[in-house]
Order: C-alpha cells, then structure tokens, then sequence
C-alpha cells in the first residue's frame, strides 16, 4: 500500500501533519509507504507550476492519496490541481459522511443524524464543456448511463451496509437529463433490494435542514452534491470537522472539506478533525478493522476539551493531533 501525501497550502501544511501523527499511531509501517508530493501554490511560487506530470504519475504509482488543500494559482492558464487528479485517476463517487461529533451541534441544535450524500463526481453541469461569451455562456450537462450507473451501484452498496434506504435527489421535472440519472438510481435500487425514494434537489435542501435523522444514503449529481454537502456541514458544526473521500475503482483520494483558509494559516490553530476522519476514512477503505477507534479517540480529546479556538479551546493544531495519536496507540 503506497500513499502519496500532499499537504498542499495554508492550513494544509499544519492538518494533514497531525493527521499523519493519528495514521503512525497505528502502526503500519511495515505494510505502508508514504510518498511526500508538494503541490499547489507553494509549488507554483518556487517553481512555476502547481503539479508537473512527473508528479501525476508518482500519484498514479501509489493507490490512494491524503490532501490538504491548495489555494488557487493567480494564472489565467492554471488547471486546478483537484480537478486534474479527479479526472486522471477517474475517481467517480465523491463521499461525504454527515454526522455530529459528541457535544458539538450545529445550525439546528441536533445531533440524531448520520446520514452520508454519494456525488457522481465525473459529470454532470461539470462536464467542462462549455463557451463563454459576452451576450451567450452555456454548460453542457452530461448525464451518462455509464456515469450514472455507476455512482447508483455505489450508493447503494454502502445502502446495503447501511440502514438499507436511499434517497435519490435530481430535478427532473426541469432539467430533463436528470430523467436518465433517476431512472437508473431507481433501477438499480430495486435490482439491489434498497428501500429508495427520490425527492426535488431544492425540497431536499429544506428537508435536509428540517429533518436531516430521515436520511441515510443520498445519491444526486455533481452539481447538487456540491452544494448540498457543504450546506450539510452546518449541520454538523463547521468546515474544520467535516472529511470527504473521493473513490474511483481503482485509486482513493481523501482530503477535509475546508480550504486552505489563509486568513487562519500559520497560527497553528486550524481544527485537524477533519483531516484526521479523512484518515479514518483512508483506513476504512484499506478494510483496516480499526478505523472505528478514531471516534472513540475524538469523542476522547473533546471531553477532556482539548480542543482549537473554532471549537472554543486554546489548544493547537498538533495539540489535537498528539491527543488524538496518544488515545489511538494506547487504546487499539
Ligand atoms: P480556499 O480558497 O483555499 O478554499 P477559503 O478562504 O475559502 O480558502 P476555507 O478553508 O474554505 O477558506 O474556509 C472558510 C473559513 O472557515 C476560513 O476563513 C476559516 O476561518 C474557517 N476554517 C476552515 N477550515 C478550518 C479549520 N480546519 N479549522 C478552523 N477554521 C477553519
Ligand atoms: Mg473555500
């Protein structure tokens, strides 16, 4: 198992070296190959590009990746880095687990969900093919059975290992494309025995927000999925606790919801949750069966409140990181 590791920018640089010191805390070595890669702004200011595509292909030589974040290159001609990776390693189904952590609420005051959105990640209104123009822009909204079926096949495993129901969110009431994308979700549902149901993107939106507890597996495309997810990390709190997985069939990539954040980086008081449920994610798709000690190990460092300055604490980035780390190699 080969992981490249890129901490990218800003806050980047001070999460994913906390989440690391959890991922050593379980003693892989032996196994595990980490592959250090600097990408992104950093990168670009010293060198003149954010990615080269020697780096590309050290990625495509290792089997899932750990990310920071990169701050976006100031260059007309700058192809974001995210998506590049996302295409070449073709890493289809964008995973983002929405749960609350223990005595943490968010907007609504609720902690009785956990509910996980599946984005088709490839398509969709980000298909990139577009023009733009001063009188006339367009986007091309590319809806595939291929795309499509694939995402479904992916929801509805995890339905399967889940509480079995699956919420399929599209409007294809306007956006006829959408028809495709429903049809198949529901298709393959019914082919998998999953209890499914299909709601409008915008009722979802308030449905997520008035009872997020009715909802387990929530498959939509790529747009929606984008914008529904972050609005879901108000529910759980902030940006600093929510991790996201992208997965294709061959490659995983794991990477915190949160940007760069330049207005806090260099402080050392980033919240590392996120970075540290990404690793836990990471350890979850190597069907390491001890991932599920970093709740417990979270659920620790939050009662003892050692905690960073979003939560109300005054500890630091790799304070967290430590207790989080100690709690692991004590308790596996
Ligand atoms: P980028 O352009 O890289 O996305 P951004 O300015 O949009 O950067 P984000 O990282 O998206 O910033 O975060 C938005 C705000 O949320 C930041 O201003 C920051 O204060 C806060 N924030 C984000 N991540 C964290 C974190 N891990 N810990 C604490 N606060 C955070
Ligand atoms: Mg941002």
């Amino acid at each position: 198992m080969k992981l490249a590791i890129i901490e990218g920018d800003g806050i980047g640089r001070e999460v994913i070296p906390a989440a690391v010191k959890v991922l050593d805390a379980f003693g892989l070595e032996f196994e595990f190959e980490k592959v250090p890669l600097e990408l992104g702004y950093t990168r670009w200011e010293k060198t003149g590009t954010a990615m080269s595509s020697d780096d590309l292909e050290t990625i495509k030589g290792c089997d899932a990746v750990l990310f920071g974040a990169v701050t976006t290159v100031p260059d007309p001609s700058y192809k974001s880095v995210l998506l590049t990776i996302r295409k070449e390693l073709d890493l289809y189904a964008n995973i983002r687990p929405v749960k609350p952590l223990p005595g943490i609420t968010g907007v609504t005051g609720r902690n009785d969900f956990d509910f996980i959105i599946v984005r088709e990640n490839a398509e969709g209104l980000y298909s990139g093919i577009e023009e733009i123009g001063s009188e006339l822009s367009w986007t091309k909204r590319i809806i595939t059975r291929k795309g499509s079926e694939r995402i479904a096949e992916y929801a509805c495993k995890l339905a399967k290992r889940r509480k079995n129901r699956l919420t399929i969110v599209h409007k294809s009431n306007v956006l006829k494309s959408d028809k495709l994308f429903l049809d198949i979700c529901r298709q393959t549902a019914a082919a998998h025995g999953v209890e499914y149901e299909d709601t409008l993107v915008d009722s979802m939106a308030y449905s997520l927000m008035m009872h997020p507890e009715r909802y387990d597996v929530v498959v939509t495309t790529n747009l929606f999925g984008d914008i529904l997810s972050d609005m879901c990390a108000a529910l759980v709190g902030s940006l600093g606790l929510v991790p996201s997985a992208n997965i294709g069939d061959k490659y995983a990539f794991f990477e915190p919801v949160h940007g760069s954040a330049p207005d806090i980086a260099g402080k050392c008081v980033a919240d590392p949750l996120a970075a540290i449920l990404c690793v836990k994610m990471l350890l979850e798709w190597m069907k390491e069966a001890r991932f599920r000690i970093i709740d417990e190990a979270i659920a620790h460092v939050l009662q003892q409140k050692i905690i960073t300055p979003d939560l109300g604490g005054a500890a630091s980035t790799m304070e967290v990181g430590n207790a989080v780390a100690e709690y692991v190699r004590r308790n596996l």
